[in-house]
């Protein structure tokens, strides 16, 4: 009964937290004002939301498949992530966006082992894959010794860093980030052990999320 779960869980929502906070949600009626916007998977396990006790208001959400940003388009096709994107730094003004990848995401693994799910070229995520595709490459060049659970843990985290620099290739992402009013960032979830790791940019490599790390990355 799975909308059974989902409908009472709503219900419980609204008596242990709606009505608690509702001063807050009445606020947030009349507008939203979220300082992080974050691109995160689709995977069930890894609510950003949750992973972070966020509340309504906190995050303005993109969650797609395996967490890409793709590169600056102008085309007619639509562009859903590029489009929540200009809406969170142009007109929310976000002060952070956060790339949020994951351990064991799906998206990674059909794309390093040509899954045949994605191999037909007109599949959708097929394409949307292709985004990572050049971070596929170089993972294999660097860890060709390697098994496939590394290589797989290493696309992961080379395909937040492919989203990083797409996320530049938009004008006003990069105008804003060289003005000092927005940062970016690299996060990655592992749900085995329950860590958090950031990017950091100085050392190229993800290093455990602290308090002390976050102020060093977040300096304006
Ligand atoms: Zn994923």
């Amino acid at each position: 009964m799975p909308l059974r779960k989902l409908a009472s869980g709503f219900l419980s929502f609204r008596e242990d937290t709606y009505l608690p906070k509702r001063e807050l949600f009445q606020a947030l009626a009349q507008k939203q004002a979220p300082k992080i916007m974050m691109v995160a998977c689709s995977d069930s396990r890894v609510d950003p939301a949750i992973l972070t006790n966020s509340d309504p208001g906190d995050i303005f959400m993109v969650r797609n498949v395996a967490n890409l940003v793709p590169p600056f388009a102008q085309d007619d096709a639509k562009h859903g992530t590029s489009a929540a994107l200009e809406f969170a730094v142009n007109s929310l003004e976000v002060q952070h966006i956060i790339v949020c990848g994951h351990a064991g995401c799906g998206g990674i693994k059909a794309l390093m082992t040509a899954d045949p799910a994605i191999a037909d070229a007109r599949s959708f995520i097929h394409n949307w894959m292709n985004i990572a595709d050049e971070a596929r490459r170089r993972t294999l060049l660097m860890h060709r010794h390697h098994q496939l659970p590394e290589q797989l843990r290493a696309l992961e985290l080379e395909a937040i860093k492919t989203s990083l620099a797409n996320l530049l290739t938009f004008p006003w992402v990069l105008l804003r980030v060289q003005e000092g009013k927005l940062r970016i960032h690299g996060w990655y979830f592992d749900i085995a052990d329950g860590s958090m790791h950031m990017y950091v940019p100085d050392e190229d490599r993800f290093r455990p999320l602290t308090l002390e790390l976050v102020a060093q990355l977040q300096d304006l």
